[in-house]
């Protein structure tokens, strides 16, 4: 499988540079996440063999792993995002006809900072090492904040304190999701 060095490759109109992260269809129903490693010379599709076809390292989402070995206890899985991928370190050659487009991979806090999070905005704050089935950094060791001292799980309401400006669950300082659009201000109990 000769290296072709190409950088870039227009496939249906698109042009995808060697770091895009992509998205590849696995099924109608299932789409996977990777970046695009390398654009391979050989290997095409059926009727096309003269196709390069591409080499991507994959991101798993959390929802395909078995999150209990890898040291998120069950109780915390609702910390973690709807659009939260890990890195992982396999990589695998696939034909070009699974992409299905770009999309971009963030930092939780770049993720955290959009105004509107698309269906094709995911982040990643950990990478699996896949034979020591672990993650790194490790769950323990990701940042977490409220009084519950839990990773920061984007798509779930939380409400800033007026004075030290950290966010909160609601929950974790009495108040139910409702209340929050209707605080004039609020004050945490570290602060009160
Ligand atoms: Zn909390
Ligand atoms: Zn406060």
């Amino acid at each position: 499988m000769a290296s072709s060095g190409l950088t870039q490759l227009k496939y249906k109109g698109n042009i995808y540079n060697v770091g895009d992260c992509l998205m590849l269809r696995e099924s109608n129903l299932k789409i996977l996440v990777c970046k695009l490693l390398e654009i391979v010379q050989d290997g095409g599709i059926k009727d096309y063999e003269e196709w390069p076809s591409i080499r991507v390292q994959w991101y798993y989402h959390w929802s395909e792993l078995d999150l209990v070995s890898l040291g998120i206890p069950k109780e915390d899985h609702k910390f973690l995002g709807d659009n939260e991928l890990f890195f992982s370190d396999h990589a695998e050659t696939v034909y070009i006809d699974s992409i299905l487009g770009k999309c971009e991979v963030t930092t939780l806090q770049e993720y955290d900072n959009l105004e509107n999070m698309q269906d094709e905005n995911y982040f990643s704050r950990a990478s699996i090492v896949t034979k020591e089935n672990r993650l790194s950094p490790s769950f323990g060791e990701w940042e977490t904040f409220c009084v519950c001292n839990k990773p920061m799980n984007p798509n779930l309401l939380t409400v800033g304190c007026d004075k030290c400006t950290e966010w909160f669950h609601p929950a974790c300082e009495g108040l139910t999701d409702e209340q929050i659009p209707n605080l004039a201000s609020f004050i945490c109990s570290r602060c009160k």
